[in-house]
């Protein structure tokens, strides 16, 4: 596996506390605790926020987005199940956390930011910590077709629907995985791609997410 930590260590046993907190809560994939206890998430938020990053608490990022509270991006990756050179599309890069966590498993990563701010900061993290993962600054709804099929789609803003797009962008036997409801709660939707126009659906109840914004997604107005 890749290998993110800096050289400092700092908040190596606050990250050991939060990897008990997600196995106390039901995260069982020793892969993605592992991936929790190498990638910083401190480097991820900004300077006032870093003494709560491993709380297990969503944090305000800036624009009004947020990075998402840990067990959610624990229990997603899990259902997701990134592994090693496959090829994972995320929607929302925010913070640039979950593409992390998805990297440091082996995944290839592609991730799309719809605000500017955020793809900077994020591409700017990605550059410090040597992640080799492919950003856009654009509206994820209609995805990212010139690396298409994905392997794995992760969105982490919760539509209406599921974009066709992203339907249409998944390899068939791969997974998706999307919050799907009104703009107050959410549904988890993990959907496998069974054939061209065949998916299975399981779903988890009771999740909020910032919106997603787009042409299949909400409207920004
Ligand atoms: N994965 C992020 C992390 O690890 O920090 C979580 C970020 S936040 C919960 C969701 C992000 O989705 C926000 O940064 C928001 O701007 C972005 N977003 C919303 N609609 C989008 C769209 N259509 N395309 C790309 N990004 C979008």
């Amino acid at each position: 596996m890749r290998n993110l930590t800096s050289f400092t260590k700092m908040y190596e046993s606050e990250r050991k506390e939060l990897v008990e907190i997600l196995k106390s809560r039901g995260i069982t994939n020793q892969r993605v605790l592992d991936a929790f206890m190498k990638v910083e998430r401190h480097l991820f938020v900004p300077d006032i926020m870093k003494q709560h990053a491993y709380k297990d608490v969503a944090l305000p990022i800036g624009m009004g987005q947020t990075i998402s509270q840990p067990y959610t991006v624990a229990f997603m990756t899990q259902a997701l199940d990134p592994q090693p050179n496959k090829r994972y599309l995320e929607i929302g890069t925010g913070s640039g956390y979950q593409a992390a966590i998805i990297y440091e498993m082996g995944g290839r990563v592609f991730t799309i930011e719809r605000h500017h701010d955020l793809y900077n900061s994020a591409m700017k993290i990605f550059d410090q910590l040597n992640l080799k993962i492919a950003a856009r600054c654009s509206d994820g709804t209609i995805g990212w077709s010139e690396f298409a099929p994905y392997d794995g789609i992760i969105v982490t803003a919760g539509g209406p629907t599921v974009p066709l797009n992203l339907k249409k962008q998944l390899a068939v036997g791969g997974k998706m995985v999307i919050p799907v409801g009104d703009k107050q709660i959410q549904t988890l939707n993990v959907l496998t791609k069974i054939s061209e126009d065949k998916f299975e659906t399981h779903e988890v109840p009771y999740f909020t997410f910032v919106p997603l914004i787009g042409k299949e997604g909400w409207d920004g107005k």
